[in-house]
């Protein structure tokens, strides 16, 4: 099944000839979930070929303009289009008024609905859920509420081996437990042990984004052994200073979160403006957490 995040935008603060700032997204089991909305999200939705109507879940990390400047374009564009379907938004209860500021000055009335959802700040919450996949959100420390969002698959049921159902002719009645787990029990009520009847699912695949945030050891804990994490270097670590002022994180520091959390791969991005190469950024987060991937605008991360 594919799991998959297309960077669309992954400068930091104004925009670049190279980078769009901040937004992403995140398609799984065929859901299509976006991820911050900065200035330029049409554009690139297009580049990159996602139909926005696909798009039914926002998230947005938090309320600089990097990181939700291209909403009411969005927002508006879905209606020129067509959409009725309901467009789901998660993020601070202030975008809420921005939003419907914008639309009302502009006397805009929308033809499907906007169901607003609260982000809160003290843990990990659960946004979404459905049979396969949930998302949640946890704090960030920056300077104004910031959270990052965990895309996580479920647990998929085990599988039988085929030779077994035959071999103890398996009744229907049984399946759905040795599914879950489950012996089977043979007629005179001997077990049968699940591992000799089943394989074990593949496992679980986990997406952590950790947008703005200064260096914190408190992060490591919500992201625990995630397969992918993209987390924010936004400046070379002769700029430690620089980031600790503008509660941002460097090369090493998003490198250490990634080895601290036992992750298996880290992107980082959100890098400022005043660096047009960018690879000496990877380089450096590569001292200490060699499977390191640098985000580029279109770039695909299968996960
Ligand atoms: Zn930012
Ligand atoms: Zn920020």
């Amino acid at each position: 099944m594919s799991f998959k995040v297309t960077i669309l935008g992954c400068g930091s603060a104004t925009p670049t000839a190279q980078r769009n700032p901040t937004a992403q997204v995140v398609e799984l089991h065929g859901r299509f979930f976006l991820i911050d909305c900065a200035e330029g999200t049409q554009m690139q939705l297009r580049r990159n070929k996602i139909n926005f109507q696909h798009i039914d879940h926002v998230f947005i990390s938090h309320l600089h303009g990097d990181h939700f400047f291209g909403l009411i374009g969005f927002i508006s564009s879905m209606h020129l289009w067509g959409r009725i379907k309901p467009l789901h938004i998660y993020a601070n209860e202030k975008l809420r008024e921005i939003i419907e500021l914008q639309l009302n000055s502009s006397d805009s009335l929308l033809r499907y609905d906007i169901n607003w959802h609260t982000l809160n700040y003290d843990g990990k919450h659960k946004l979404y859920d459905d049979k396969t996949v949930e998302v949640f959100s946890f704090p960030l420390n920056h300077r104004i509420p910031t959270c990052g969002f965990l895309i996580q698959e479920k647990q998929k049921e085990r599988n039988l081996i085929h030779s077994k159902i035959i071999q103890y002719d398996i009744p229907i009645d049984q399946i759905n437990a040795i599914k879950q787990g489950s012996d089977l029990l043979l007629e005179d009520g001997t077990p049968v042990p699940n591992d000799e009847i089943t394989t074990a699912p593949p496992s679980t695949r986990c997406y952590a984004f950790c947008s703005d945030t200064i260096y914190d050891e408190n992060v490591v804990k919500y992201i625990k052994d995630a397969t992918l994490l993209y987390h924010e270097a936004t400046f070379m670590h002769n700029l430690l200073e620089r980031a600790k002022e503008t509660y941002h994180s460097t090369t090493i520091q998003a490198a250490t979160i990634a080895q601290l959390a036992n992750v298996q791969q880290l992107v980082i991005g959100h890098y400022s403006a005043r660096y047009s190469d960018t690879l000496p950024l990877l380089e450096e987060a590569r001292t200490v957490f060699a499977n390191t991937q640098m985000a580029m605008d279109g770039r695909i991360f299968e996960i």
